[in-house]
């Protein structure tokens, strides 16, 4: 069974009735530049295979009724502030107010682990925005979906609490399939890159540590404060700042000498994809590994040992992604060396008596879309 028809069976179990459409949107990986977003920098996730879907049917009656598998169902005014999961529904509602808009019933089905660092919270955001878009009339081109990546931003900055920087809403809705996605996060421009990992003989494997963590915890939101005061000593964005030494604060000179070389990283990160040479990213990531763990101190136990021990099985080189402090990694792997590595931090985390991993092969997915 699809997950559209997963999504389908559950609108008619909760409300009864069909929907008015499916709409689906990707997790994500991001391949490098991990915390530089909300500083304006640069960053290179791609869609991945996993979706989630939202089932939705519009109302008359200015209420909004969601249901999601797994969690509570919340049933409230269009216009009440809601906590919790149906936070991030409610704050799309609120951020797009869409034209003629009066309720909703909204099923979700989600394939995208839940704080894996995989961005399962900008998927269920695009999902449910793209389909209030469509039904209210809203333009759901290339342009349009950089407005909703923005607005759904909003929604999870100001509506659900969560300080994220963007990244995760503009490729959620912009992905491509084989590409990944360059995108410039002072001025919102976008660049396609071709990553055709299969014809390399190569696969990005996900490695979700099974440590969630929550973005809305705080140590999130301390790190893009760090990076603020540092970009505010310094008088200018940390792109274009080449020297950190001026800022005599250790931490935050390890903060923001992470962001400045990440985003010098995914400078090269770019032109490697560009001339097709894929396995050149392996040292990259592991540099961009060493800065996060290092410099920005946003990894963990767990996703350290997963890194290394991908390393030492034989990737081209492993990272952290996602907001950190749990969550997953990503290894760039010959792809017939994925069974070893895999078997390789099985065994290494149970001896280190953490969770079993779970493991995603990341091909490079489309965006959103209506199924
Ligand atoms: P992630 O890295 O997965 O995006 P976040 O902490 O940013 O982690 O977002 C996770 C939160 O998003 C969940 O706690 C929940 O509130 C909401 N969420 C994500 N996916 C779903 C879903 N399928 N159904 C309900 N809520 C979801
Ligand atoms: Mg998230």
């Amino acid at each position: 069974m699809t997950i559209s028809g997963d999504a389908w069976r559950a609108f008619t179990t909760a409300f009864g009735g069909d929907p008015d459409g499916i709409w689906c949107a990707p997790g994500r990986v991001n391949l490098i530049g991990e915390h530089v977003d909300y500083a304006g920098g640069l960053c290179l996730p791609m869609a991945i295979p996993q979706v989630t879907a939202a089932a939705v049917r519009r109302r008359i009656d200015g209420r909004l009724r969601l249901h999601s598998t797994g969690f509570d169902p919340v049933e409230v005014e269009t216009d009440a502030r809601v906590g919790g999961w149906g936070a991030y529904v409610a704050g799309v509602v609120w951020a797009l107010d869409p034209p003629g808009f009066r309720g909703a019933d909204i099923a979700i089905v989600s394939e995208v682990p839940v704080g894996a660092g995989l961005s399962s919270s900008a998927a269920l955001e695009a999902s449910v925005a793209l389909a209030l878009a469509d039904l209210c009339g809203l333009p759901v081109d290339d342009e349009g979906r950089d407005a909703l990546a923005r607005t759904c931003a909003r929604a999870e900055n100001d509506y659900a609490g969560a300080p994220t920087g963007g990244m995760d809403q503009q490729i959620a809705l912009r992905g491509r399939a084989g590409h990944a996605l360059l995108l410039d996060c002072a001025d919102g421009h976008v660049e396609h890159i071709p990553v055709d990992t299969a014809a390399a003989g190569l696969t990005v494997l996900v490695i979700d540590t099974g440590t969630g963590h929550r973005l809305v915890d705080g140590r999130y939101g301390s790190r893009r404060t760090e990076v603020e005061e540092a970009t505010r000593l310094l008088g200018r964005p940390l792109r274009e700042v080449e020297s950190v030494s001026a800022l005599h604060d250790p931490t935050l000179e390890r903060r923001a000498r992470h962001v400045v070389t990440e985003i010098a990283r995914v400078r090269t990160a770019a032109d490697a994809l560009r001339a097709g040479r894929v396995r050149d990213l392996g040292p990259l990531l592991d540099a961009s590994h060493r800065s996060l763990r290092d410099d920005f101190e946003v990894s963990c136990a767990e996703l350290d040992s997963a890194v290394d021990t991908a390393t030492a099985a034989g990737a081209h080189g492993a990272r952290m992604v996602g907001g950190g402090f749990g969550g997953s990694a990503i290894a760039l792997c010959e792809s017939n060396d994925v069974p070893g590595i895999e078997a390789a931090v099985t065994a290494t985390a149970e001896a280190q008596g953490f969770p079993p991993p779970v493991f995603l092969h990341a091909t490079p997915s489309p965006g959103a879309c209506r199924c």
